[in-house]
């Protein structure tokens, strides 16, 4: 199965780092998003980019013009009528995503490969919307998409070893490097990343240090390169919560409640560094 066109759905931050890198590897790339803002903001962002990587001498102007060249504006999901893989960058939300797999069973070719970049949704629920669960796997980046290495590859329950095979080949030439996991809840990374961000959310909650001690105590004393609390506000407040909620309903097991400030915050439209303020602002 070779793949060569694709359609992304969502221009945010994964989709857009998700349609550069796959333009940069020489992919045709559609860009979806069901705002046309969105889509704006989403293509500005990999423009400069682009920019950055053409003044720091690692790609020429040209290159910058054809990597730009091969993305195309989608503001319709009538798009994936000629694609070979749809990657689905949309908000984390199981009924969203559901319901775009719905849509997106009745359109792409009967071939196509249906990707989610999913944080932590089970693959084979979201397989369970279409009639084609063997062509659906998750193919979860990780942010910033043009730097980060790994990609985590989920097979749902039904997912066909040749569609695992094609998109473990598409990851490699992404540059990336493909590991294999099963479909549980929050997969591995999120299964051990969010409860580790979740706790430095309760500990600032029951007052044990200030947000910027605790992102300096796991900085310099584990070595991470960025605080947890930091690194909430980057990966985006609502995705942390979803993800929370997910392993909480997943497991069924109380050590995975999200943290109440972590609500607060959601409700209070303090997502992070996208939205202009989290636990920092920016
Ligand atoms: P984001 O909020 O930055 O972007 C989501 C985009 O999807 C927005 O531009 C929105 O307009 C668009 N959108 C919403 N509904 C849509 C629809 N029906 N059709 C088309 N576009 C739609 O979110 P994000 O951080 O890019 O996360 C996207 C997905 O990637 C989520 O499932 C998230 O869990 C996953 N993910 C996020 C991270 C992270 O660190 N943020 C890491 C890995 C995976």
């Amino acid at each position: 199965m070779e793949i060569k066109k694709v359609l992304v759905i969502g221009a945010g931050q994964m989709g857009g780092g998700i349609a550069q890198v796959c333009a940069q590897a020489g992919f045709d790339v559609k860009l979806n998003d069901i705002k046309e803002e969105s889509y704006a903001k989403g293509i500005a962002v990999i423009s400069k980019n682009l920019s950055r990587s053409v003044e720091k001498g690692r790609m020429t102007e040209d290159e910058k013009t054809a990597v730009l060249g091969r993305i195309t504006k989608s503001l319709d999901l009538q798009d994936a009528n000629d694609v070979d893989i749809v990657i689905e960058a949309a908000v984390e939300n199981m009924e969203i995503k559901k319901s775009i797999f719905a849509k997106l069973d009745g359109i792409a070719p009967q071939h196509a490969i249906l990707a989610t970049n999913t944080s932590s949704l089970p693959i084979t629920e979201i397989a369970a919307a279409t009639n084609r669960p063997e062509n659906v796997i998750g193919m979860h980046f990780m942010n910033p998409v043009p730097v980060m290495k790994l990609v985590e590859i989920i097979r749902g329950l039904a997912t066909s070893d040749e569609v695992y095979q094609a998109v473990e080949d598409m990851t490699r030439k992404l540059s990336k490097t493909p590991v294999e996991v099963n479909d549980f809840p929050g997969f591995v990374a999120n299964r051990v990343l969010m409860p580790m961000i979740n706790e430095a959310i309760y500990t600032l909650y029951e007052g044990v240090a200030s947000k910027e001690a605790i992102d300096e105590v796991m900085k310099l004393g584990m070595n991470h390169p960025m605080g947890p609390l930091q690194l909430a506000d980057f990966i985006g407040l609502d995705t942390c919560l979803y993800i929370m909620e997910t392993l909480h309903e997943g497991f069924g097991d109380s050590k995975y409640r999200p943290c109440p400030l972590l609500r607060k915050y959601v409700n209070a439209g303090w997502l992070g560094k996208k939205s202009g303020r989290g636990f920092y602002e920016y």
